[in-house]
């Protein structure tokens, strides 16, 4: 079986976002990570090749500057066998439709059987980018997994929904999208850690990949953000500026507010 999985790479989640004034987009420049719903993609796959399907094939693909190999290669450590990276400047600024168009030409070319992804990137959080690669591809799609079981030529997934679970089934080849209670990720250990650099990586380029680059990149954006504000603040908040007497102050207000006795 052929695997892919699609990560991103994200602003650290716990870092400050900075967003660049003449855009209006965020700043990737600074501390990046491997984006956290997407382990739980590679989770499932490592649990398909080590349970019911051995011979399975798991492909890492990304779209994201050349800085975002040290996510590729995060995602191998976990338990990817290659990676495939477009790494294009003409790719800076895609909207989640050019991002798509991307990553569905580079998937196309691979010719998987199951396609994975996070339920959400941990910077814009779409949700959306499963159901747009698999338009794309015209393959069928099912989101918020919260297990897949493989059958002949078909999967039959768990979604989480409000009221409980919806059991859906899909011919493959498809595109599925993992919610985070799909499974508790791994550590890679030191040894995959190191390991991983030494695996495929395939790098390439949108002309590899025949993807035309004026429909993609800040060119072929068909959105643009147009503002940013602040939530508004809620009138009733308290801020505890900590001066040693932060626990009294929390305690005394919880006993104003009847809280506690
Ligand atoms: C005008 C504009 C300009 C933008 N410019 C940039 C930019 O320069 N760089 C940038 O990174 N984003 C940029 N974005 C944000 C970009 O649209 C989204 O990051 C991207 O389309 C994916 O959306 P998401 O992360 O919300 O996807 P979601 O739907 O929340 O993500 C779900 C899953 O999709 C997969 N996925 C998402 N993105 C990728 C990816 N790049 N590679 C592989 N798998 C992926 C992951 O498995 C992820 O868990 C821009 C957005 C706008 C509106």
């Amino acid at each position: 079986m052929r695997i892919a999985i699609c990560v991103k790479e994200v602003p650290d989640p716990t870092a400050e976002k900075r967003i660049d004034a003449g855009t209006n987009r965020l700043v990737r420049s600074g501390e990046n990570t491997l984006n956290p719903y997407d382990r739980h993609a590679i989770e499932a796959a490592v649990q398909i090749k080590e349970g019911p399907a051995p011979d399975t094939e798991i492909t890492v693909v990304t779209v994201g500057p050349e800085s975002a190999s040290r996510s590729v290669d995060r995602a191998l450590a976990q338990g990817g066998d290659q990676s495939v990276h477009i790494a294009d400047d003409a790719a800076a600024g895609s909207d989640l439709l050019g991002t798509a168009r991307i990553l569905a030409a580079a998937l196309k070319r691979g010719g998987y059987d199951l396609i994975l992804l996070g339920q959400q990137a941990a910077d814009s959080e779409s949700y959306v980018m499963a159901g747009m690669v698999a338009e794309l591809l015209e393959l069928p799609c099912v989101t918020q997994a919260a297990s897949i079981e493989l059958g002949d030529g078909a999967v039959t997934v768990k979604r989480q929904v409000e009221t409980g679970y919806d059991t859906v089934k899909a011919t493959t080849p498809c595109v599925v999208s993992v919610s985070d209670a799909i499974n508790d990720p791994r550590y890679p250990p030191l040894p995959a850690i190191m390991g991983a650099k030494r695996k495929p990586h395939e790098v390439l380029s949108l002309a590899d990949l025949g993807v035309d680059a004026g429909a993609v990149g800040a060119a072929g954006a068909g959105t643009s953000v147009s503002g940013l504000s602040k939530p508004e603040g809620r009138g009733d908040t308290i801020v505890i500026e900590d001066d040693g007497s932060a626990a009294e102050q929390l305690v005394a207000f919880l006993i104003e507010k009847k809280v506690v006795a």
